[in-house]
Formats: structure tokens, C-alpha cells, sequence
């Protein structure tokens, strides 16, 4: 993802004609912050926070937790927290955190020792004007919560602007769960507009099913009848119904912990999880993982549309490879920039010390998805490039 990450960096700012002193810096990461945490069990993890660019505001970004988080890909993901900051014009900057470490198979009092061990060795480079991290995969508003209370206990800070994505209770935004996948919505009914497609029949397959693609799924039910759920994967299986699956339904299966593979309903076909790259459908939404479409499986995609609501699903050989089958992606910087939008609107709520209504901050997030949806397509058809040139072109020039 790193690869991929630098690879498109350096590609469009060789086409705004940069040159490579002015994209060694673009790419260069201000701090990284490694560290181990130090469990009572004896247990040592791996812990990162890394600071990409701080030249908008301050840094933002998640936490992840996850067995496979390692140096390089918090770095891509910082990275990316930059321009995916600036390419939807928030005063942000970018960074990202994480843990090595797998939660499911950790009890509750593990957790919350990770999770204050990782605020408290943070101390002095995080804040509410310096870096404020947020939830990523596998972390949630209890996670941040636990952060928050050690924050603030070892500072004496009351602004609860320090982190996003609190319990409401601790001072979160309405929204903030679901903006993610909303912001998703937002933006693909924004490109379907611009392709003539605004209220066509579309049937939609979306790859991964946590909280981004359950949201995304149910939000586009609620709101877009005419878009159709043929398809859903985890990570074991992919079920298929042709006339139409219910998202609210397989939300309400994967609320319970259940898997796909033992969703039992005569109506849906099980297929494997991998299944879902091939079918025939007008949009394929990743809302797993990076990597998700490498080299490997690049040629199997019959989806027109491809919206990235996961971090880098699609590497640098995949995107060159499905851009010339005329194929178009919805960048990630831009399609799951709901989450830091709402993340910012939290951020300014704390600062103002206001609460706003549900409806008020999903008006907010969907003027900041529209506005950036209009500056990406204005681009993309000004300088005739796929969607990712020109969303990172409109972010390397406010980073500039
Ligand atoms: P999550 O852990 O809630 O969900 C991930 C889902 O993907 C799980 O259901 C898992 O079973 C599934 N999955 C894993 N491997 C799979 C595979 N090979 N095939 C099919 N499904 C697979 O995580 P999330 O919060 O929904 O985040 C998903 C992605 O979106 C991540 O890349 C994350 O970085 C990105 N993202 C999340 C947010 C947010 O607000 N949560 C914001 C921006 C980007």
C-alpha cells in the first residue's frame, strides 16, 4: 500500500509538472512515533503513530488494531490522511496510529490497558491543536473513550477535542457511526448524476460488510430505491440474489456476530468470499481492506464503477489496468472521506462547545462530499484524467 501510495503521488505530480525535490517532499512524513506497549500480562505490542503532514491543520487520523498493522502501511495510511484531508478542503492535516494486535482475542480489561497505554505514551506529540486521532478498524467509541479519559486525567484537558469518534455520552457527534458510509452514498449518487445515471436501475455488489459497507448498504436502500444490493461479502463468503438482497437485514445478521457463510435463506446463493470480483454488476464497492484488487484478480472485475470506501483496495498495477478497460474509480480519498469529515465536525462541535442534531451534521457532511464529488469531476474533465489524478491534483495543489 505504501508502494501504491508513493507510486500515485509521484505519477500525478509528474503531470502538474513538479519536479522530484517538490515531491520528495509531498511524500516525506514529518514525525513517526514507535513504541512498545507494555501489558500486566507481560505481553509486548507493537505501537505506531505516524504525523504525515500537519501544512492544513492539525494531524488527523485513526487507530487501528489489528494483527497486521506494521510501520509501512501506518505510513501509507498517513499519507493518504493528508491528501485525503486536503482533496476534501478540511483544515486538517494527516496521520494514522495503530497496534499490533488481534482484539478478538483479547478480554475487555486488555483492551482498555491497550487503549490507555497508547494515549498515555502519546502524551506530548497529540492534542486538540496538534494531532487528534480517531477509530479505525477494529477500534470504536469505547476505544477512544478509555483514550480520551487517560488524555485528559494525565493533562487535565476538558475540551474533549483531543480524539473523535467518543460516545456521544463523551462528547460525539451525532452521525459520526454511520458517516462513512454515508459520505459513500453521497458521492457515488454524485458520479452516477454526472454519468447520466441519476435514476437508472443499478445494481451494486459491496465487498465487505463491517461498519463502512453496512452503512453504506442500508443508507442506499433507504434513500436509493432504484440501486440494487445483488451482492455482499465478508471475509468467509459472498452472498448473491439476483432480485435483490435486504441490507437492513444482513446488517441486523452481522450485528448478532453472524458470518456470512451461515446465512441460511433458500432465496441467497453462497459463493466464495473472492466470488464477489467477478460478478456482473454495474458497481462494485470495496469496504474491506487495502490490496483488495491486485494484479491477482485485476482481470476478473466486470463492474463498470468501482468505489474504493476501504483505504488503497486497489493497487497502483490494478487502477493503471482497469482505468484502460474504461473502467471508473471513485478514489478513496475522496468516497470514505465521510468518516474524517464527521470527524472534523465533532472537532468543531468540541471547540465550540456546541451539540448538533443528526440532521444538521449529515446536511454538513453532504455539502463537504458534494463540493469535493464537483471539484474532483470539474478536474478530472479539465485536465482529461480518471477521478484518483484528479482528486489528489486538487489536493497536492491546496497542499502546496
Ligand atoms: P470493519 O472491521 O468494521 O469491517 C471490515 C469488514 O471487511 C468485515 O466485515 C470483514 O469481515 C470484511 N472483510 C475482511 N476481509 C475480507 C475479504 N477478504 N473479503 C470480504 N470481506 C472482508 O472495518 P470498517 O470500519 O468498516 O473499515 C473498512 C475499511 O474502510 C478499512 O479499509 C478502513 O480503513 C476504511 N475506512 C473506514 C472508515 C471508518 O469510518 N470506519 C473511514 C475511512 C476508511
Amino acid at each position: 500500500m505504501l508502494k501504491t501510495t508513493h507510486s500515485l503521488i509521484r505519477s500525478v505530480s509528474k503531470k502538474i509538472g513538479l519536479d522530484d525535490e517538490a515531491i520528495d517532499a509531498l511524500i516525506a512524513i514529518d514525525n513517526e512515533h514507535l513504541f512498545d506497549i507494555e501489558l500486566e500480562s507481560g505481553k509486548k505490542l507493537k505501537a505506531y503513530r505516524i504525523q504525515h503532514s500537519n501544512k492544513l491543520g492539525p494531524y488527523k487520523g485513526g487507530v487501528r488494531f489489528h494483527p497486521e498493522v506494521d510501520l509501512d502501511e501506518v505510513r501509507a495510511l498517513a499519507t493518504l490522511m493528508s491528501f485525503k484531508t486536503a482533496a476534501v478542503g478540511l483544515p486538517l492535516g494527516g496521520g494514522k496510529g495503530g497496534v499490533a494486535v488481534n482484539p478478538k482475542e483479547l478480554g475487555d480489561d486488555e483492551l482498555e490497558e491497550i487503549s490507555r497505554k497508547y494515549a498515555s505514551n502519546l502524551l506530548e506529540v497529540i492534542g486538540p491543536d496538534i494531532d487528534v486521532p480517531a477509530p479505525d478498524v477494529n477500534t470504536d467509541a469505547r476505544i477512544i473513550d478509555w483514550m480520551v479519559d487517560e488524555y485528559e486525567k494525565l493533562t487535565g484537558d476538558t475540551s474533549k477535542a483531543s480524539f473523535t469518534g467518543k460516545s456521544i455520552g463523551k462528547g460525539g457527534s451525532e452521525g459520526r457511526e454511520s458517516a462513512t458510509g454515508r459520505g459513500g452514498v453521497f458521492a457515488l449518487r454524485e458520479l452516477l448524476k454526472s454519468e447520466g445515471k441519476g435514476s437508472e436501475d443499478i445494481t451494486v455488489a459491496v465487498q465487505g460488510f463491517g461498519n463502512v459497507g453496512s452503512f453504506f448498504a442500508t443508507i442506499a436502500q433507504h434513500d436509493h430505491p432504484s440501486w440494487k444490493l445483488v451482492a455482499a461479502s465478508d471475509s468467509g463468503a459472498t452472498l448473491q440474489k439476483i432480485e435483490g438482497l435486504d441490507a437492513a437485514d444482513l446488517e441486523a445478521f452481522k450485528s448478532k456476530r453472524g458470518r456470512f457463510s451461515d446465512y441460511n435463506k433458500s432465496s441467497v446463493r453462497t459463493l466464495g468470499a473472492d466470488d464477489i470480483f467477478g460478478l456482473d454488476v454495474d458497481v462494485l464497492v470495496l469496504a474491506a481492506l487495502g490490496d483488495a484488487v491486485t494484479e491477482s484478480n485485476m482481470q476478473q472485475i466486470k463492474a463498470k464503477y468501482i468505489v474504493e470506501l476501504a483505504n488503497g483496495p486497489v493497487n497502483f498495477a490494478a487502477d493503471k489496468y482497469l482505468i484502460g478497460k474504461d473502467k471508473i474509480i471513485l478514489p478513496d480519498i475522496i468516497a470514505n472521506a465521510g468518516g474524517v469529515i464527521v470527524s472534523y465536525l465533532e472537532w468543531a462541535q468540541n471547540k465550540s462547545g456546541e451539540h448538533w442534531s443528526e440532521s444538521k451534521v449529515n446536511a454538513e457532511l453532504e455539502m463537504y462530499m458534494v463540493t469535493a464529488m464537483s471539484e474532483t469531476l470539474k478536474t478530472a474533465a479539465a485536465k482529461k484524467v480518471p477521478l484518483k489524478d484528479a482528486a489528489f491534483m486538487n489536493a497536492i495543489k491546496r497542499l502546496l
